[in-house]
């Protein structure tokens, strides 16, 4: 339902919790963020940002790279397990998604011949696995592994990973679901609307269908899922009322 991400040189969590803030207006029914440090950590649950907030109190929250979302469920009901962020079985990658991954049952199957086991009823957290999977076996990069699981997955998305690899990237992708990107100095943020981001930026960037990005602080470089190169085009949003 609502995505938020940052990365920069600022605290991202309460950049996130403002920006989850923002988008509650969507409707939802779990928040969750994930904030990288030495690794990343996940706080999610069922309910409202402000639960949210109440559930990672006394917990720390530095990192000045995380993501955020407000689930609206569409596979598997309403609670903890389901919230996104997800993880991937061997914590290698954590996901946020929008949207709906419409061979979910399938490409779970085959997963789970491969032995991966699934701690939420979700399409999202298949695509976690999806992606850590390739990453594993195949020994790419993890651009890489993003790329070639959205080859196999049919359906709408809008999603943000964090590979655990990669303490300083994000990668960003759309099919079907709206994502912002803002430009700032030495900062991005991603959203899934502008509406988070205009208090920050008004450069930004909106991700075509089919559109890979592929940001750390200093640089973001758009492609598409099938590997072709792409020029990010910067747009001003215009404010006047
Ligand atoms: N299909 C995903 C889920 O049920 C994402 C739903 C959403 O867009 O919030 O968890």
């Amino acid at each position: 339902c609502g995505i938020v991400g940052y990365i920069g040189s600022r605290d991202a969590y309460p950049i996130l919790v403002n920006g989850l803030k923002r988008l509650e207006y969507r409707g939802y029914d779990s928040a969750g963020i994930a904030l990288r440090t030495n690794q990343t950590q996940v706080f999610k649950c069922k309910g409202k940002v402000q639960d949210l907030e109440n559930h990672v109190k006394g917990s720390d929250v530095s990192g000045t790279l995380g993501i955020g979302h407000t689930r609206w469920a569409t596979h598997g009901e309403p609670n903890d397990a389901n919230a996104h962020p997800h993880s991937s079985m061997n914590n290698k990658f954590v996901i946020i998604h929008n949207g709906i991954i419409e061979n979910y049952s399938t490409l779970k199957e085959k997963l789970e011949k491969r032995g991966y086991t699934f701690q939420s009823d979700t399409d999202t957290e298949v695509l976690a696995n999806l992606i850590e999977y390739i990453y594993l076996k195949g020994g790419v990069s993890s651009e890489i592994a993003v790329r070639l699981a959205l080859t196999k997955v049919i359906g709408a998305y809008g999603l943000v990973v964090i590979c655990e690899d990669e303490p300083n990237q994000l990668i960003a992708a759309r099919k079907g679901s709206p994502l912002v990107v803002g430009v700032g100095e030495g900062e991005y943020f991603l959203a899934s609307d502008a509406t988070p981001i205009i208090e920050y930026t008004q450069s930004v960037i909106y991700l075509n269908d089919n559109d890979v990005a592929i940001i750390s602080r200093d640089e973001l470089v758009l492609k598409t899922v099938q590997n072709g190169k792409l020029t990010p085009h910067i747009q001003q949003l215009d404010l006047d009322i």
